[in-house]
């Protein structure tokens, strides 16, 4: 059993924290997706002036350099704790000296992507979908992300899309039905650019479904516009799935996006990673995920983090994966309950991780346990 622990009301409530440290800002500046990129956090002076670093994230802001960017919308920035270098937003986007242990069962690509990419920038994995990495920027950077090799343009690859070949092949794959637009984040795209994509992509008759893997909505909910909200709802089945970790990301601005995308019909999923000291409580998990609902955004998955370099400081036990969807399911809506899974290392694909429930099962039947750990006896079928 998990004890629950308070969580602050500001936590489960819709908030703004705008405009926070850019008081000079004016609403249209503050309001222009644009702006919001061009005033990114992404030095070590704009992060001193209005934080007090703790030596482990200086040295980490130097190291990043040459790793993995660090890049902060002041959209996201305001959400920062000030006096809490182990908070949990800030823990997910300033660096800290750690990222440059590397553990031994750590690698460069931990999913194995590079072997499953027939062409550059498309990873064909699974037997009916794609993933097409196409781009490799995002409006801030994740300390955890599993694609650091490539992503932000300062770490050890870069990522080289070929984008007429990745079209060709996939008009030659009739088997793929489903092509997942990720990166870096697509939405980083002008609706023009964008749309060039995926007016390409429809027009390849077997592909049946689209969607856009994006933390856009959550980092720089301003790029959520009418104009693109117009322009995605013309590719129809179009869905997307965002990435939110902790109920405070969750603003009252990033509400108004995911409606927004809601009421143009798409489909919202949202998939979380399991980071320690930012959301591996129960009593978080469950804010987040009833926050979600009311933002009409499904839970998808739950990852167990990857075993990207210099992430051991951010991750968790598997157990704790599974203690907090025990802690969840049929304690709250079960729409609410994502799919915890591991990224098998090496390319083995997500593989769902679930608690038991099932205390015995033989050929004449099946004894549950259920969420309250009562047992229920089933028979099995012909007995
Ligand atoms: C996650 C992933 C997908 C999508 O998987 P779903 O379980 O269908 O969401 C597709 N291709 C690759 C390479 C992936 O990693």
């Amino acid at each position: 059993m998990v004890l629950p622990t308070v969580i602050a009301d500001v936590e489960r409530a819709f908030v703004s924290y705008a405009p926070g440290h850019w008081p000079q800002a004016t609403q249209e500046e503050w309001n222009d997706w644009r702006w919001q990129l061009k005033n990114r956090v992404t030095t070590l002076e704009g992060l001193e002036k209005h934080l007090r670093l703790s030596p482990e994230e200086r040295a980490g802001v130097i190291l990043s350099a040459h790793k993995l960017a660090m890049s902060i919308t002041p959209h996201y920035f305001n959400l920062i704790e000030v006096d809490d270098p182990d908070g949990p937003i800030r823990r997910q986007v300033i660096p800290r000296f750690e990222e440059s242990h590397h553990h031994p069962s750590e690698v460069a690509d931990p999913c194995g992507e590079d072997a499953h990419m027939p062409v550059p920038g498309l990873v064909h994995r699974y037997p009916d979908r794609v993933n097409f990495l196409i781009t490799d920027r995002c409006a801030s950077y994740c300390r955890y992300c599993t694609r650091s090799r490539v992503v932000s343009g300062a770490g050890e690859q870069e990522l080289h899309t070929e984008f007429e070949q990745a079209f060709n092949y996939l008009e030659q794959h009739k088997e793929v039905r489903d092509v997942l637009l990720s990166g870096g984040d697509p939405l980083l795209f002008s609706d023009d650019k964008l749309e060039k994509i995926l007016s390409r992509l429809r027009a390849i008759k077997h592909i049946e479904f689209l969607r856009i893997g994006t933390r856009v909505p959550i980092f720089l909910p301003q790029r959520i516009t009418l104009g693109l909200c117009q322009m995605l709802q013309k590719y129809h089945p179009l869905w997307m799935s965002v990435h939110t970790n902790h109920p405070r990301e969750l603003t009252l601005e990033v509400r108004a996006a995911l409606e927004q995308l809601a009421n143009h019909g798409i489909p919202l999923g949202n998939q979380s990673v399991l980071l320690s000291k930012v959301n591996d409580t129960l009593p978080i998990m469950k804010s987040l995920v009833q926050k979600l609902l009311q933002c009409r955004v499904r839970p998808y998955y739950l990852y167990q983090c990857d075993l990207i370099h210099g992430s051991a400081h951010l991750r968790t036990s598997v157990s704790k994966g599974i203690e907090i969807i025990e802690g969840l399911r049929g304690h709250t809506t079960g729409y609410a309950i994502p799919q915890f899974v591991i990224d098998a290392p090496g390319g083995g694909g997500k593989v769902p991780l679930n608690p038991n429930y099932i205390r015995s099962h033989d050929e004449k039947k099946i004894v549950l346990q259920n969420y309250e750990g009562r047992l229920f006896e089933y028979p099995e079928i012909g007995l």
